[in-house]
């Protein structure tokens, strides 16, 4: 015998793109196939875009669940998805004319670390890591909230339906409405037998899609991200959800921080006791931030605060509260203050310390005194992976001090740094160049980075 050790691999390999090759073939052969070639077929068969193998597999998968899992993470294969959501059966009587799928959970969402399903051969017992955590956490509570919020169609779910698990991002291009469109005419045909569970929903320009949202079932989301609108009408989102890790909201419009909206916006908030990650952006909180604080949970991950008009006080009290001890990420960037005294910012990253990982403080007009009397508690920040304070008016000679206590940090890998103030006419982060003066700059980091033996790092500026 020649074969040697790769050889089973390659001849199933072999065998599976022959059988691909003629797909009639393939569809046919389904019928007959141990089970355990249902995952190495279905990566193949998704890989080559066979749309009709993969309707055909979905109707006869005989495992619990189907995750396209990495698959989905390369590219976008629409095609590929608009054929399984075809093929997926959820009618009792559509089960029984295809042989019966044992098919419940078909979860489309790109994922990098997902198995094809997460039944084994020897499990008799469907078991699935990732069907829907609303019906898992919240059987009680499913019944009252769905005779209150309107969820359309989905409102009388029968006791075990079909779930399809989705991400969607709604984004004013043609395709983002024609998938959407497809899920909820896939709702609509199930007549109650279908569960859509959304995760991730990201919206651009919210007012566009008001009408469209609201057939959707709020109380899977997890991940939420609004790009563009009022609070108010976020708020209507967000009133229909209770299970939150992460909440983004981006240039959200709304006319007083003392007003009604703003206070029912800091109600939703308090609820999300799951929510680990808050970004906001574009979204002024000026002197409130400490409202904003006081209602989230203690054990927050990520904070992210762009261009929130932040003032001196919000600081201050950001480094007093709790919700700001155990961060893994902070983002204060573009909330210009005028710093007549560091302490709060020193306080902040002292609190942290022990668990940043990245941080942004990019245009937040730090200066060399500020910066100064903040580089001992960034030096014991050792779990810093990422430090970005570009475009703020800091000097050579304070730029090389920092370089000496950062090169000691040995996670820290990326550094975006500010152009010393020398490299402009006059400083602005958009100010003229003198390009020969930044080239030297860059040299002479290089350099120092060379002597330090920490080539490994990435020192940057935005203009690279
Ligand atoms: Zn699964
Ligand atoms: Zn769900």
């Amino acid at each position: 015998m020649t074969m040697d050790r790769k050889d089973p691999a390659t001849l199933l390999e072999l065998a599976i793109q022959s059988l691909l090759n003629n797909e009639p073939a393939a569809i046919h052969a389904l019928r007959e196939i141990p089970r355990e070639l249902f995952p190495p077929l279905f990566t193949a068969a998704f890989k080559g875009g066979c749309k009709k193998t993969l309707a055909a597999m979905v109707k006869t998968w005989p495992f619990f669940c189907l995750h396209i899992g990495k698959l989905g993470v390369q590219e976008a294969h629409d095609e590929c998805l608009k054929a399984m959501i075809d093929g997926l059966q959820v009618l009792p009587e559509q089960n029984t004319a295809t042989g019966g799928s044992k098919l419940k959970i078909l979860d489309l969402r790109p994922q990098s670390d997902c198995r094809t399903t997460c039944s084994h051969i020897i499990t008799k017992s469907p078991v699935c890591f990732h069907s829907c955590p609303y019906f898992q956490n919240f059987p009680l509570k499913r019944e009252a909230q769905h005779s209150t919020a309107n969820l359309g169609s989905q409102s009388q779910l029968p006791r075990n339906p079909t779930e399809l698990v989705v991400d969607i991002s709604l984004d004013n291009t043609l395709r983002a409405t024609e998938f959407l469109c497809l899920l909820l005419n896939k709702v609509e045909q199930s007549i109650g037998c279908l569960h859509l569970c959304c995760r991730d929903l990201q919206i651009y320009k919210l007012s566009k899609y008001k009408n469209k949202v609201k057939f959707l079932n709020m109380l899977c989301i997890d991940h939420l991200k609004v790009d563009q609108a009022s609070l108010s009408e976020a708020n209507k989102l967000l009133s229909q959800m209770v299970l939150l890790d992460s909440l983004t909201l981006s240039k959200i419009t709304f006319r007083s921080l003392n007003g009604k909206v703003f206070r029912t916006f800091l109600s939703h908030l308090e609820r999300m006791d799951n929510l680990q990650e808050l970004h906001l952006s574009y979204f002024c909180i000026r002197d409130h931030l400490h409202e904003v604080l006081r209602v989230l949970p203690n054990d927050l991950d990520f904070l992210n605060l762009r261009f929130c008009e932040l003032s001196y006080r919000d600081f201050t009290f950001l480094s007093q509260s709790h919700q700001a001890t155990h961060l893994k990420l902070l983002n204060l960037s573009n909330n210009p203050v005028s710093w007549e005294d560091s302490g709060p910012l020193r306080i902040l990253l002292e609190n942290l310390s022990g668990t940043l990982q990245h941080l942004e403080l990019n245009h937040c007009l730090i200066a060399d005194s500020t910066v100064s009397a903040l580089i001992p508690a960034l030096s014991r920040c050792s779990h810093l992976r990422v430090f970005s304070f570009a475009s703020n008016p800091i000097t050579m000679s304070m730029l090389m001090r920092i370089v000496q206590h950062l090169t000691l940090l040995m996670e820290l890998k990326y550094v975006f740094y500010p152009i010393p103030v020398h490299c402009y006419e006059q400083w602005h982060p958009h100010g003229n160049l003198d390009q020969q003066k930044l080239a030297e700059v860059k040299a002479q980091l290089k350099m120092m980075l060379h002597r330090v033996q920490r080539n490994d790092m990435n020192w940057n500026t935005f203009s690279e």
